[in-house]
Order: C-alpha cells, then sequence, then structure tokens
C-alpha cells in the first residue's frame, strides 16, 4: 500500500493521520507529506491501520503516540495519566516568575509541571507528589529521560511532605463537576485526574487549607481551575489567610488559575 492510499483509507482527519503513519513507519512528517507514491511494507500499513482505527473511536493521539510536548518538552504519557493541556503553561509562567528556591507540585501526573520548571529553575528543589503508583512512574521515567532531578513522593495531596515548607506551590487539581457533559470526551483520561465531587471544587476545598502549614514566609501557592470557578477559588485561598489573592487570565483571557501568598514574617 502506497502512503496517499494509506492516508486517505485512515478514516481520520489528515494532519493527524500524517502524524501517526510517520509514528508507525519511523518517518518524519515531512517526508510523508513528501511521498505520497512510496509503498509502505505491511506490517507498517497495518500498524497505521490500527493507530487510526482507535483514533477513529475518540483516543486521543496523545495515549495512542504514548507522548505529549508541554512546554518545550517531550513527555510520556500513558492513561495513568492527564494528557498535559496547553493552558496548564499559565502554571508555570506564575511559578517561573516567583524565581523560588524550593517548590512544591501536588498531583504532578505525567511530571510535566515540576520537570519543566526544575529544567527553567535548575537551582531550585523540587518535590512532586502524586496519589496514584502509576502516574509517578511515568513522572519518574520522563525525569530520567530529561535527566532532571525532582524528588517524587507517593501519597495524598500534602500528605507526602510533613512539615516541610516551599517557597511556591502549585496544584493543577481536578476540578470538573461530576455530570459535567464535557467528560464524554474525557473518557479516555484518569476520572481521577479531572473529577472532583458535585462542583468539581472537593479537592480545592480540601487542600487549601493545608496550605499554609507548607508555605514559607511570603510563598505563593497557585491552583489552576476551571471556567467561572475563580470566585469561588480566591474566597477559600482568603479564607486559609492568604494575602494577595488574585487570578490570572489564560491567553483566551479567561481566569484560569488563582493564587495567594502567605505573608512574610
Ligand atoms: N482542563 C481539563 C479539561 O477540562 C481538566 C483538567 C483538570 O481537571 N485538572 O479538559
Amino acid at each position: 500500500m502506497k502512503i496517499r492510499e494509506a492516508l486517505a483509507g485512515g478514516g481520520i482527519e489528515m494532519r493527524e493521520a500524517r502524524l501517526l503513519l510517520a509514528a508507525a513507519a519511523g518517518f518524519s512528517e515531512a517526508a510523508v507529506l513528501a511521498h505520497p507514491e512510496r509503498e509502505l511494507p505491511e506490517g507498517v500499513a497495518r500498524r497505521f491501520q490500527d493507530m487510526a482505527l482507535r483514533r477513529s473511536q475518540g483516543e486521543p493521539v496523545a495515549y495512542i503516540l504514548g507522548r505529549k510536548e508541554f512546554y518545550g518538552l517531550e513527555l510520556a504519557v500513558s492513561p495513568a495519566v492527564l494528557i498535559p493541556r496547553p493552558e496548564t503553561e499559565l502554571l508555570v509562567e506564575l511559578a517561573l516568575a516567583r524565581d523560588p528556591a524550593s517548590l512544591l507540585e501536588l498531583g504532578t501526573g505525567s511530571g510535566a509541571v515540576a520537570l519543566v520548571l526544575k529544567r527553567r529553575l535548575p537551582r531550585a528543589r523540587v518535590v512532586a507528589t502524586d496519589a496514584c503508583l502509576a502516574a509517578l512512574c511515568v513522572a519518574q521515567r520522563n525525569a530520567g529521560r530529561h535527566n532532571l532531578q525532582v524528588e517524587f513522593r507517593h501519597g495524598d495531596w500534602f500528605e507526602p511532605v510533613g512539615g516541610e515548607r516551599f517557597e511556591v506551590i502549585v496544584c493543577n487539581p481536578p476540578y470538573v463537576a461530576a455530570g459535567d457533559p464535557h467528560l464524554a470526551e474525557l473518557k479516555y483520561e484518569p476520572g481521577r485526574a479531572l473529577v472532583s465531587g458535585g462542583d468539581g471544587l472537593e479537592a480545592i476545598r480540601a487542600l487549601v487549607p493545608r496550605a499554609p502549614a507548607h508555605l514559607a514566609p511570603g510563598g505563593w501557592i497557585f491552583l489552576e481551575h476551571g471556567i467561572g470557578q475563580d470566585a469561588e477559588v480566591r474566597a477559600l485561598l482568603s479564607g486559609a489567610g492568604l494575602e494577595s489573592v488574585a487570578s490570572w487570565p489564560d491567553l483566551a483571557g479567561i481566569a484560569r488559575a488563582s493564587g495567594g501568598r502567605l505573608k512574610s514574617d
């Protein structure tokens, strides 16, 4: 089968078909584009058709390829972890702007945020927790691959960090409301990383009150949240005694991250 025929027969969007075919064949996408008449070995054609079928059934490209790029870092992903999303780059920006010497990420998943921060802040001590061991395995693999020294710890939210304090804490918690129709599109991703009670705020409500005990004086916590949750998240942050509480817009101008600061001594 020729490249052109395989692409046309995939039954999926052409751009994604080229990406999957390139991965199946071990070619670059440019080569796929430049040589439509090239004959594909049978095994490659079959591998591509299998990937295209999975894609046509709704499986995300990142899981089919087993990788996703985040903030310039190529990361391995599996169905144990949320696929890193461009909107989460806002959390990275907020943390980088504080130039912290110590940093904690809660619920690290693939390790995306913690690893990008460690790469940008090589002198910072970076600790990352997750309640899911399978996710930590993915994160650890990503750390090894990029040779980044992040301390990964297993447990719920702050549970694995005892009495330690950090200059910045970042978290992209689950924040989708159970029953949100949008979840149907996310069915391949781990529900535990997405869904948080009836209003989506259960995790944020549980972890914000515990943040001050883990912040250094003047330290900041930044949380990603859903559209329309900013006022409630700010109220929770203020309720926990944090100062300078604010929300920040994503590239679309929508408030998608909020944070606050522990007062300095
Ligand atoms: N941004 C994701 C979505 O809606 C949700 C991620 C999360 O819950 N942390 O698709």
